[in-house]
């Protein structure tokens, strides 16, 4: 299906380049890889193939501006990142388009993203210039102790492509807050809006070689091990799959990098038999699962009803999917876009097709859209969901919501803590009593009771167990870059 790019208000912060110390720049061997529209598989651009030379280059930018980055004052590091707050917020229109663009969720969509990714931008301003230590009593009478926190050195970023704009601030923003240089690995299907955001640092005065930005496709192996293993980089922060983390964590090992990993999630979404208000149970279930087309990794993938409400919950959560509108993020009132690529599809269809072989139902969509393009997939709902089905286990980051049917508050506190990742958890009951037995019960770093939203910029981000560890945004984001430094003054 074809349709009308919208055009840039501001054409130049399309960029189809690599950034490093302050220039936009072509990959030293000038190999570039092509960026497609998920909607229609139709080309966007080419950016650089980056490989060890162009990242090495990017190190020593970055190693050399943290030199400076460190002494400036967290005021200033405030008032530059306020100034890139408010170019993202003008430019909001602009930087939404590239998101539909490159990764397919709708407009509206995008634009909330923009917002959310800005929020990170603001919060870490005001965070800047407050950096505090400690003054520690000590048990030596002619002894005073005192912390400092600094920064940690160059970071190595590398975010995936389900929110190009979010990931990138809510990584960049405490990294410079804390007076950090960074090199940011962009996705090699969203680098587009990475590019415009940091065009718009640049403008906003972020010195020369404070940001950093390598693109790759073919070479992010390649990339990501000099990232890894370089010892000037002192610091990794990876937002993406548990595979990559796990392998990214061994390479990091070698040089005993600061870390942190923001990794796959499998979050259940469990409604209780005494819940008041089903509908905003529906309401929650809809905004948790089918959100960016179920491609976040706080989407809920297991959804459990107690057997009261199983019936009606099933009734009236399909009925809603069955309004969705699945489309091209650009035309008017879609309300879900394209998954972002063939492989995702695939997935997302087998995981459909084991739950039907082993004896689920489709009681809304469960198909592909082929008249829409080859990367669309009709919000589904399955009833009849057990746990030998690959639903059950496995992340599924598509529009498909299993519903599992459960008797008791144990049964289903075991099933849901059974995963091995522990990133959200979700859950609608109206006793007192039981929301702090479950809150306090589920074996996750994000629990959302009573709502299906529970991303903010105060709002410390991340998992337990395989879905990583570190915090990203909140008060404790900053911590992830920086280091205690204890000097203890003697003689007094
Ligand atoms: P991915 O792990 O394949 O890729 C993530 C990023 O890592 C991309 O930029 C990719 O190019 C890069 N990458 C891949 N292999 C690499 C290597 N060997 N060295 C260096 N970089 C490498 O994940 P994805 O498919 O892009 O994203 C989806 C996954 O991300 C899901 O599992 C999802 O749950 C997870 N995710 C987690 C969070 C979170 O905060 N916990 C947020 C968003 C997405």
């Amino acid at each position: 299906m074809s349709y009308i790019i919208p055009q840039l208000k501001d054409s130049s912060l399309f960029i189809s380049r690599a950034y490093v110390n302050g220039e936009w720049i072509e990959a030293k061997s000038g190999e570039k890889f092509e960026v497609n529209d998920p909607a229609t598989g139709m080309l966007i651009g080419t950016c650089p193939e980056c490989s060890a030379v162009d990242v090495e280059k990017a190190i020593l930018a970055a190693a050399a501006a943290f030199s400076t980055s460190r002494k400036m004052l967290g005021r200033q590091r405030a008032r530059i990142l306020q100034r890139w707050y408010q170019l993202v917020m003008d430019n909001a229109d602009d930087l939404a388009t590239l998101i539909t663009w490159e990764n397919g969720k709708p407009l509206a969509e995008a634009r909330d993203e923009i917002t959310y990714a800005a929020s990170f931008l603001e919060w870490f301003s005001e965070e800047a210039p407050r950096i505090y230590g400690d003054t520690i009593p000590s048990v030596i009478p002619e002894h005073r102790i005192i912390t400092v926190k600094e920064p940690v050195g160059v970071c190595a970023l590398i975010t995936p492509w389900n929110f190009p704009a979010a990931m990138v601030t809510r990584k960049i923003a405490p990294a410079l807050a804390a007076g950090c240089t960074v090199i940011l690995k962009s996705p090699a299907e969203t680098p587009f809006t990475a590019n415009a955001l940091v065009e718009l640092a640049h403008r906003a005065g972020v010195p020369k070689g404070f940001i950093n930005i390598v693109t790759a496709m073919d070479n992010t192996a390649q990339v990501g091990k000099l990232l890894t293993t370089d010892s000037e980089v002192h610091k990794i922060s990876f937002t993406g799959s548990t595979n990559v983390g796990r392998i990214l964590m061994e390479q990091a090992a070698s040089t005993i990098k600061k870390v942190s990993w923001e990794l796959g999630g499998n979050a259940p979404f469990i409604v209780f038999d005494d819940v008041e208000n089903l509908d905003a149970a529906v309401d929650a279930a809809l905004i948790a699962k089918f959100r960016n087309s179920g491609q976040t990794c706080v989407c809920a993938n297991r959804i459990y009803i107690q057997s009261r409400h199983y019936e009606e919950f099933a009734k009236r959560l399909s009925e809603r999917v069955k309004k969705f509108k699945l489309g091209p993020g650009f035309l008017d009132g879609v309300t879900h876009g394209p998954l972002i690529h063939k492989r995702a599809l695939e997935k997302v269809d087998e995981q459909v097709r084991d739950a039907v072989f082993k004896g689920a139902t489709i009681i809304a969509g469960g198909k592909r859209c082929i008249e829409l393009g080859p990367t669309f997939y009709e919000p589904t709902v399955l009833t009849g969901m057990t746990q030998d089905m690959r639903l059950a286990s496995e992340e599924t980051f598509g529009p498909v919501a299993g519903l599992f049917s459960f008797e008791t508050e144990q049964d289903v506190v075991k099933l849901a803590n059974c995963a091995e990742v522990g990133l959200a958890g979700y859950f609608f009951s109206s006793s007192m009593a039981r929301v702090f037995r479950i809150a306090e019960a589920l074996n996750v770093g994000m629990i959302g009771v009573n709502t299906g939203r529970i991303s903010e910029a105060a709002s410390p981000f991340g998992g337990v167990k395989q879905s990583g560890f570190g915090r990203e945004g909140s008060k404790y984001g900053i911590e992830e870059y920086v280091t205690t430094k204890t000097i203890t003054f003697g003689g007094l």
